[in-house]
């Protein structure tokens, strides 16, 4: 082993440690440098450029992460807001579907409301009124149309305590409803995603926006009470 290779790069770096050359040097005052000290000028003004941007690229960052965070917390208000609005509407569906209840009919309550206006009311009324169309969402379509004068229900949301049966499901589609809120799953049934998805069928004219699971618990739960009082009471 030859002494003199291991250390190989000690004489080249050591006159290059000339002083005290910044890179804040005016120009007129490089006119006297060596060759050297104006490559090692370069070098530090290059360093220093390339800190300045890495800086700036990092507040933009920085802007960027802060503004991303207020955009999150701007829709977590307005999820929080839209979601006490549905439970707000969904309480009303609640408590038309209590006056089926009230007359021994299973409890589905529906109400439609369009610029935060409740324009009708339905519940089931299917034993009373003998008649297989009795049901919450079409009581509710029926008065809704007669209100507007208009079989469209554009602009409209209904609420409905349990998810539409394929009769519903098509009426709403036919209707042109903008959404349904349903409150809890019908999963023998159901025909907004349970059973079948009638209302996002592409070959259809019209698509219906669904939001589920509003109120879920107390919607169910009524239901369940409903058939254990029934079974009670057959026995
Ligand atoms: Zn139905």
């Amino acid at each position: 082993m030859n002494n003199q290779n291991q250390n190989p790069v000690s004489s080249v770096t050591e006159p290059a440690q000339i002083q005290p050359v910044t890179e804040d040097t005016p120009l007129s005052e490089q006119q006297n440098l060596t060759a050297e000290e104006l490559s090692s000028l370069k070098q530090s003004r290059r360093i220093a450029d390339q800190a300045a941007k890495q800086r700036k690229w990092e507040k933009r960052q920085q802007r960027k992460k802060a503004q991303e965070a207020e955009e999150r917390i701007a829709d977590a208000r307005d999820a929080e807001s839209r979601q006490a609005m549905h439970e707000q509407y969904m309480s009303e569906a609640i408590a038309e579907a209590r006056k089926a209840a009230a007359i021994r009919e299973v409890p589905i309550g529906c109400v439609i409301v369009r610029d935060g206006k409740i324009i009708a009311r339905g519940y089931n009324r299917r034993n009373t009124d003998a008649s297989t169309l009795s049901h919450a969402e079409l009581n509710a379509i029926r008065i809704a149309c007669r209100t507007l004068g208009d079989w469209r229900l554009e602009g409209c949301t209904m609420y409905v305590t349990l998810e539409p049966c394929p009769m519903c499901a098509g009426a709403i589609v036919q209707s042109r409803l903008d959404e349904v809120v349903i409150g809890c799953m019908n999963p023998k049934a159901g025909c907004a995603g349970s059973v079948l998805n009638l209302m996002q069928v592409p070959q259809f004219n019209h698509q219906v926006k669904t939001t589920k699971g509003i109120l879920e618990t107390e919607c169910s739960e009524m239901l369940t009470r409903f058939f254990a009082d029934l079974r009670t009471a057959k026995r």
